[in-house]
């Protein structure tokens, strides 16, 4: 039997506000346990909560980068669920409407474009943290950290549309992008501002009914997503093949063993009672809010790729390299505007990035905001070979040390006195000397043997120790030998 892979995903991006979504305590991550709380967002009794304005900005402008209908009332609810990670027993979230509905995301698989709808983005609270060790040591209870409880996250809900793991690591990566490009999100998994849950079912190919799907969390990369979804399509097509039946279950990833494990049933899913939070009033969003949001809008990645084509004249590949992520694209735009030739510049830089630096950046596992290299210095680095001081080669030797020890180059080149030599009397004077010394070179040039010129290059560039421009030597050796 043939079986389709059927992918849903639900995204949760902790919201990049200062504070809180219902109070004014700090999202700062790292901070002494319990040390951002209050009463609102440890659930004190009569503690009142108000919106954050600012999370309500950030997800009508991640819906609006995203073609979704925005919603404009504005209402909470509240989702009862006992827990001890949210001392409430129950969670604000938004349930009917959310704030925006209908959107999409294409993404590129195998070379091909393919638009994901996405059902849903809604605002919630998230849950506090319960620790289950303190070090290495495993404790036989649990400790309670709120600090996370109550920072607003925005839920993104995909329609089932994915069809192989791959496709869901796109989705994943482009939404990721986008979101970072907005700066709505920092999309840190390590740190938990971003988490998401795999649906995952198959079904006989050509059967328009979904089958049942397993949800799996507990996934903190994208590569493990992949990894997850790859292994339970597996396991999902064994049961069948041995006439069992799929339940519906959630799954836990267990990405050291490379397994999914069954965590408990959906089958007696949890009644949330969902009911209108009573605390929050609900309003409507003016037109007026909407529209300013639209025009705060930054440059997307789309836009910008086109842009970078036209304005730069770079390749296609360059584009699509220097527009994989907003930090790169920045620290791009940041080096031309440093050059002292923005249009010289635009190509050499695209080169630099794309092959030297990406290179010794993958090579450390460092992210291009972690660069030793700052755009500045890769800046006046091009600008040294367009002036003629560098030549590539030098230019390479250079950049070594820039990575290693976060040099000016300008300094690197004084210090190890490596400037290329332009200056054509400096380098008249280099020539005749070596002329003196290969009275065979200069016989055999005579004799009509051009070529001989090579050894005369080669005996120049010795004494000067690789620092002469080879151009000019070449040009004044054949003037000199033609008088
Ligand atoms: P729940 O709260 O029960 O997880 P949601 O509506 O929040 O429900 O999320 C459901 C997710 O599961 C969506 O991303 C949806 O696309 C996906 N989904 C629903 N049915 C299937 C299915 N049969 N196979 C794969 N994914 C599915
Ligand atoms: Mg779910
Ligand atoms: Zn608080």
């Amino acid at each position: 039997m043939n079986y389709e892979t059927v992918i849903g995903l639900e995204v949760h991006a902790q919201i990049n506000t200062k504070s809180k979504i219902f109070c004014e305590c700090s999202t700062e991550f790292g901070a002494e346990p319990n040390s951002n709380t209050c009463c609102v967002c440890t659930s004190q009794p009569g503690a009142l909560p108000a919106l954050n304005k600012k999370a309500v900005e950030a997800i009508v402008k991640t819906g609006l980068a995203m073609d979704f209908k925005i919603n404009k009332q504005c209402t909470f609810a509240r989702k009862q669920y006992f827990y001890p990670d949210v001392p409430k027993d129950y969670q604000v979230t938004q349930f009917e409407p959310p704030l925006c509905s209908m959107g999409k995301l294409a993404i590129v698989v195998d070379g091909k474009e393919k638009v994901i709808n996405i059902t849903r983005i809604h605002l919630e609270e998230d849950a506090g943290k319960l620790v289950h060790e303190v070090g290495s040591r495993k404790l036989d209870y649990s400790l309670l950290d709120l600090n996370r409880g109550s920072i607003g996250l925005m839920e993104i809900v995909s329609e089932p549309e994915m069809r192989s793991p791959e496709e869901a690591y796109q989705y994943l990566t482009e939404l990721k992008n986008i979101i970072e490009y907005l700066g709505t999100s920092n999309c840190n998994m390590e740190e938990g501002r971003m988490r998401c849950d795999a649906n995952v079912s198959i079904r006989p190919v050509g059967q328009q009914e979904l089958g049942t799907r397993v949800e799996i969390k507990n996934m903190n990369s994208f590569t493990g997503v992949r990894d997850a979804i790859t292994y339970e399509v597996e396991r999902q097509k064994e049961v069948l093949a041995a006439g069992g039946k799929i339940h519906q279950e959630t799954r836990l990833w267990e990405a050291e063993e490379g397994i999914t494990k069954s965590m408990r049933s959906k089958e007696g899913a949890l009644d949330y009672r969902y009911f209108p939070e009573p605390d929050l009033v609900p309003f409507d969003l003016p037109d007026s809010f909407i529209e300013e949001m639209r025009a705060q809008l930054p440059e997307l990645p789309k836009a910008k790729k086109a842009r970078f084509l036209k304005e730069y004249g770079l390749s296609e590949y360059d584009a699509d390299y220097l527009t994989s992520t907003r930090a790169i694209a920045d620290y791009y735009e940041g080096a031309l505007n440093a050059s002292k030739d923005k249009k010289a510049a635009a190509k050499p830089v695209a080169n630099w990035i794309s092959t030297e630096l990406n290179g010794k950046l993958n090579a450390s596992k460092k992210e291009i905001s972690d660069s030793p290299v700052s755009s500045a210095n890769l800046a006046k680095l091009v600008d040294m070979i367009l002036g003629g001081t560098l030549s590539g080669k030098m230019a390479k030797t250079v950049f070594e040390e820039m990575y290693e020890n976060s040099a000016d180059p300008e300094a690197v080149v004084k210090e190890k006195g490596m400037a290329q030599i332009s200056d054509e009397s400096a380098i008249i004077k280099i020539c005749e000397e070596a002329i003196a010394e290969s009275p065979k070179a200069v016989e055999e040039f005579k004799a009509g043997k051009e070529r001989a010129v090579g050894a005369i290059v080669g005996l120049v560039m010795k004494k000067s120790k690789g620092q002469a421009n080879p151009q000019i030597v070449n040009k004044i050796l054949v003037e000199l030998l033609k008088k």
